[in-house]
């Protein structure tokens, strides 16, 4: 009576189900979250009301717990959830499912004998939700949203390896918003934000998807650009730099103007690292604000 009680007390979902799958309990945390009452589903089997279990891993690991006693873990990091029941997103991210952490295991009757596979469920949403974020935080930047230079350069070395192993060609432009000081004095500092912002954005949504584009550092933005060659970077940085200079910036009703210098570089047989790659194409942006900026320098040295 007591245990019945707690059973059902617990916030935890518990289910039992006996040796050929038909649930033999399930407690209230379940007929909560599944919206499927105790008296609709015991007897019958777990897979009538969740086919999509009905996978290899799950199978597999019921047998081993019925057939050696071994125990399962379920984790939310490999797996997601075993039952799918709603998320409810308290965290604000947009999970689709309740991410959980699970366990499974034997139940032995007086004998000893394996009679039953037990399976608890923990909602463990939040806390995907706050690793979740932990890591956009680590890999993002603050302002603009767009990667930052952390991540950047530790993708770059990554891409740098692929790409020299395989002979395929990489590409990365360096960009400096030109006379962005200005624009802070005579406009103010949120709407020198509101600028980059949008700058970001702009770049973000002209860029391909296996394009990495981060903030630099303050004004200054970089774009890895793989598969692609100078000739292509190039002619891309170009494409950019029209975006920018054509582009209308709203801030509370002023409308202003900016321009981009651009520094590209490619990767060579010769070249020894990424940093080198970042070198050349700093040294090519420099050329560019030189020689008169709202340019493109590209650098094959
Ligand atoms: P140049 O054409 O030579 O690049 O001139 P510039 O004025 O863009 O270059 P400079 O390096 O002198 O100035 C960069 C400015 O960018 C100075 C700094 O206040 C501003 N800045 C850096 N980070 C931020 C930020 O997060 N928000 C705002 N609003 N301004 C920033
Ligand atoms: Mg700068
Ligand atoms: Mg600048």
């Amino acid at each position: 009576m007591i245990f019945a009680q707690i059973f059902d007390m617990v916030n935890v979902g518990i289910v039992i189900l006996d040796k050929e799958l038909k649930v033999y309990k399930w407690n209230r945390w379940m007929e909560i979250h599944s919206k499927i009452s105790a008296q609709e589903i015991i007897g019958v089997t777990i897979f009538d009301f969740f086919p999509e279990m009905k996978n290899p891993r799950f199978l597999r690991n019921v047998k081993s717990v019925l057939t050696f006693g071994n125990f399962a873990f379920f984790s939310q990091k490999l797996h997601k959830y075993i039952f799918p029941f709603k998320a409810s997103n308290s965290q604000g991210t947009h999970f689709k499912y309740m991410r959980q952490s699970c366990t499974m295991g034997p139940l032995r009757d007086e004998n000893n004998r394996i009679q039953y596979v037990y399976i608890m469920v923990q909602d463990v949403t939040d806390v995907a939700a706050y690793e979740q974020k932990l890591i956009e935080m680590s890999i993002k930047d603050g302002l603009t949203g767009v990667y930052n230079r952390r991540f950047l350069e530790s993708r770059l070395a990554e891409e740098f390896e692929r790409h020299k192993r395989y002979l395929r060609p990489l590409s990365i432009i360096m960009q400096d918003i030109d006379f962005f000081k200005r624009i802070n004095d005579t406009y103010s500092h949120p709407c020198g934000d509101y600028i980059l912002k949008t700058f970001a954005s702009l770049i973000v949504s002209t860029i391909r998807k296996v394009d990495i584009f981060a903030r630099y550092g303050g004004e200054e933005f970089c774009c890895v650009l793989p598969e692609t060659g100078l000739e292509s970077a190039t002619k891309l940085a170009e494409h950019l730099r029209m975006k920018v200079e054509d582009e209308i910036f709203r801030f509370n009703e002023t409308e202003i103007k900016i321009t981009v210098s651009q520094g590209v570089a490619e990767l060579k047989k010769e070249t020894v690292s990424a940093e080198e790659l970042l070198r050349r194409a700093d040294d090519a942006l420099y050329e560019a604000k030189e020689t008169g900026r709202n340019k493109v320098v590209g650098q094959c040295k």
